[in-house]
């Protein structure tokens, strides 16, 4: 009867170290997730305050807020006649 008991807290304890493992690999995921995104925030926005929210018009050099500039998939703009005229320019 000892047995059993002794074999049944061992698979207890099989069980929650096992979980306990799940949960740190999730929360390292994830972690590392942000902190990939918060990378890319800084790559593409050198001068991004400690919020990340500021971006560079490409072609009048004016800083705005992130929410309200234009973005073409590669440069952030400051209205979309700036960006036209970006991409006139830079065309080939
Ligand atoms: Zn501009």
């Amino acid at each position: 009867m000892r047995a059993v008991v002794f074999l049944l807290l061992v698979v207890l304890v099989f069980l929650i170290v096992r979980f306990t493992l799940n949960r740190i690999i999730a929360i390292r995921e994830q972690q590392n997730r942000e902190n990939q995104a918060g990378n890319e925030n800084q790559n593409n926005s050198s001068q991004s305050s400690a919020n990340g929210e500021m971006v560079r018009c490409a072609q009048c050099g004016v800083h705005l807020p992130q929410s309200e500039a234009y973005y073409d998939g590669k440069d952030t703009f400051c209205s979309e006649g700036h960006m036209k005229a970006y991409h006139h320019e830079h065309q080939s």
